[in-house]
């Protein structure tokens, strides 16, 4: 092998090196960001080491022995084919990560199907051939020059108009490389003419395999340097966007809540103690429609809603945000006139209650705002927002200012039901219990079960007074368990036939409402027959069958039923002989208008009439004076409840009572 040859085959291996050395970084690359010109250029490195391996296998080969056809035909063959399919997989990664597009799959492989083709057309044509052998070195040499040269002078070119969207010095030394490549290529085909025009090698052209060495490593290492600022590009970008979801709300990309209160600050500042008015607004039912239709829709419909008020948001400087799944913020500064606001919000409300077509059922949105207005109502963001937030609670209004004496009186409400669940759990509710007394007025007959909280501070409150703030917290149901367990308790204690107890709807919808009554009977020793209870025609008339099935298991049980506040509801006779009662309690402000008017004294007639009829007692409640009394006991009325006979009493003056004095 003479010098030149060994030179030649040194520079191959060199290459066979160096790709390998850039195939694994690529390939390494490839594994944690899974692009797909990463992919490419690792293969592409790979095809290289095989090219430069072939070429230096067939130097050595046909210096040491005389190679065979066969043999001379698979080298050949594997290194034109490598060559072309690695130029196609390095122009294809290079285009990719100059613009940024992926690229269709059916595509690549067809380009690389033709690298194939080509490259095996290119190896096997005149291999048979007795004297091809300078057609031979054309295609392979010549060509494989002529065609690199162009090809990557033309992607030179379009890497460097690309420059603008990959910007860095990667891409630019890449470009700068493949141009200088390509030059080589060109120069290298201009020497392989002439060699071949003269027949004869030119002195030192293999040194131009070390040039080429030099252009290709420039490629590589312009590639890894495009790579390294490819990725800090991307992971700039990944910050940037988690910052962005961060502090934005991706459905109608408006700022959220996190940043509302952030430019809400710089707003504050820039105000200089000027006001400045922040709205929150709540699209009341939304939730509803998330829930009957799909969250989709209540999204669509959000969206709308935040469009329309910033296309007719009316004041000229509008931040508008997005607080939660169903409210908005918006912030106007000073420049508006405050007395403006209000019809600024009802302008709003009248847009946001406009129809939305995008629900099939066309739901009706109702709106409703609450106004904050700062420095007055807070003097920090924050507070701010809280404020208008809580203004929006007024049911009753669709638009109201903040109040610190509503706020207030919130406060106060909240700490109280508070209060209130402690007071239940500690047994600070007890029954009272009120005489029902027989027509003549003197004898009880029984007592109504009524509940009085004896608070430590305020001292004994009525129903009235807490009832609300347990229904609020849910506590009803556990109320009336509580007040059933004691009453039962107590009662056996009492001498008298029997006691009513109320039981609120929230007690009586309770699947095991029944068993609770049987538990609560079993472990007082209170025999059925001496408890009543007291459900109101509103709750029986919830659900009539169901009503009627509890009625008739209570009734099995021995206990008696009431239809309490009988009058005040929207039940029909006809519920009285549908319904498995005994007794009807007519409410006092039936009693107490019967006496002066005329209508009301005949509906009450005929009812008392009619329930004498059908057997049942009638209570006449909240007697308070003698002429009610003596007028609905000529009805007929059975038994009678009212101050005119007694308050309700705790129970050891309950227990000391045993007849009341006769009014
Ligand atoms: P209700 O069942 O209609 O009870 C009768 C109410 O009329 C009681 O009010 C009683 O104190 C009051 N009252 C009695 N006589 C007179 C009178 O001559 N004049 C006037 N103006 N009022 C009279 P109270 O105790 O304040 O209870 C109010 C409501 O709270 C009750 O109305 C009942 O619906 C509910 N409630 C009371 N205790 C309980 C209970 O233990 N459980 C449940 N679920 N509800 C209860
Ligand atoms: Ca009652
Ligand atoms: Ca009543």
């Amino acid at each position: 092998m003479d010098s030149a040859s060994r030179a030649l085959v040194a520079s191959y291996l060199a290459q066979v090196l160096l790709g390998a050395v850039q195939a694994t970084i690529f390939a390494h690359f490839y594994r944690t960001s899974r692009h797909d010109y990463l992919r490419w250029w690792t293969w592409s490195f790979v095809g290289l080491c095989v090219y430069h391996a072939c070429a230096a296998a067939a130097l050595m080969w046909a210096s040491f022995s005389a190679a065979d056809l066969a043999s001379r035909l698979i080298l050949s063959w594997l290194s034109q084919v490598a060559f072309y399919v690695q130029v196609t997989l390095l122009l294809l990664g290079s285009l990719q990560i100059a613009d940024a597009r992926p690229r269709d799959a059916v595509v690549v492989r067809r380009l690389l199907f033709a690298a194939v083709v080509f490259g095996s057309a290119v190896s096997l044509a005149f291999a048979f051939a007795e004297n091809g052998a300078s057609e031979r070195l054309w295609l392979r040499v010549g060509l494989r020059y002529l065609i690199c040269g162009a090809a990557f002078m033309a992607t030179a070119v379009l890497l460097w108009r690309q420059r603008v969207n990959s910007p860095g010095i990667g891409p630019a030394m890449v470009a700068l490389a493949f141009s200088t490549y390509g030059l080589l290529l060109s120069f290298e085909f201009g020497l392989f003419v002439l060699q071949s025009a003269q027949q004869r090698r030119i002195d030192g052209a293999e040194l131009l395999s070390v040039f080429d060495l030099v252009a290709q490593a420039c490629i590589a290492f312009g590639l890894i340097i495009w790579v390294a600022e490819d990725e800090r590009r991307r992971a700039d970008r990944a910050t940037r966007d988690v910052e962005h979801a961060r502090r934005y709300d991706a459905s109608t990309g408006l700022p959220n809540r996190v940043e509302m209160e952030r430019l809400l600050q710089v707003d504050l500042q820039a105000c200089a103690g000027n006001s400045l008015a922040v709205f929150a607004i709540d699209l009341v039912n939304l939730g509803q429609v998330a829930k009957s239709f799909g969250v989709h829709h209540a999204e669509a419909i959000f969206r709308e809603a935040s469009q329309r008020l910033l296309a007719h948001g009316g004041a000229a400087t509008l931040r508008v945000a997005r607080m939660d799944s169903h409210r908005l913020a918006v912030s106007v500064p000073a420049a508006e006139p405050a007395a403006e606001w209000e019809r600024l919000a009802l302008d709003w409300v009248t847009q946001l209650e406009r129809p939305y077509d995008n629900v099939a059922a066309g739901v009706a949105i109702e709106c409703t705002v609450g106004i904050a207005v700062g420095p007055g109502d807070g003097t920090d963001a924050a507070s701010l927002l809280a404020h208008a937030e809580q203004s929006i609670h007024d049911p009753l209004q669709k638009v109201a200012f903040f109040s610190y004496e509503r706020d207030q009186e919130l406060r106060r409400r909240l700490a109280f039901a508070e209060e209130s669940r402690a007071g239940l759990r500690s047994g600070q509710i007890v029954p009272f219990f009120q005489p029902i007394v027989a027509s003549d007025g003197s004898a009880i007959t029984g007592f109504e079960v009524l509940a009085r909280w004896l608070h430590p501070v305020r001292g004994t409150l009525l129903p009235a007074d807490f009832l609300g703030v347990l229904e609020d917290r849910g506590l009803m149901a556990q109320f009336d368990r509580h007040m059933l367990e004691q009453a039962c308790r107590q009662a056996a204690g009492l001498r008298v036939p029997r006691i009513s107890l109320n039981v609120s709807a929230y007690g009586f919808e309770r699947d095991d409402f029944v068993a609770d009554v049987r538990q609560a009977l079993a472990s007082s020793a209170l025999p059925a027959e001496c408890l009543c209870l007291e459900i109101t025609e509103s709750t029986a008339l919830i659900d009539l069958s169901r009503t009627r099935d509890i009625l008739l298991q209570l009734r099995a049980l021995g206990i008696g039923i009431s239809l309490d506040d009988f009058g005040t509801g929207y039940s029909s006779l006809a519920h009285l002989r549908e319904l498995p009662i005994d007794t009807i309690k007519i409410d006092r402000v039936f009693v107490h208008a019967a006496l002066d008017d005329v209508k009301t004294a005949a509906i009450v007639e005929s009812v008392v009439t009619l329930a004498r009829r059908l057997g049942l007692d009638i209570v006449i409640e909240g007697v308070e004076q003698r002429r009610e009394f003596e007028y609905f006991r000529q009805l007929g009325a059975t038994h009678f409840q009212g101050w005119l006979f007694a308050p309700a009493f705790g129970f050891a003056d309950a227990q000391a009572l045993t007849h009341i004095a006769a009014p």
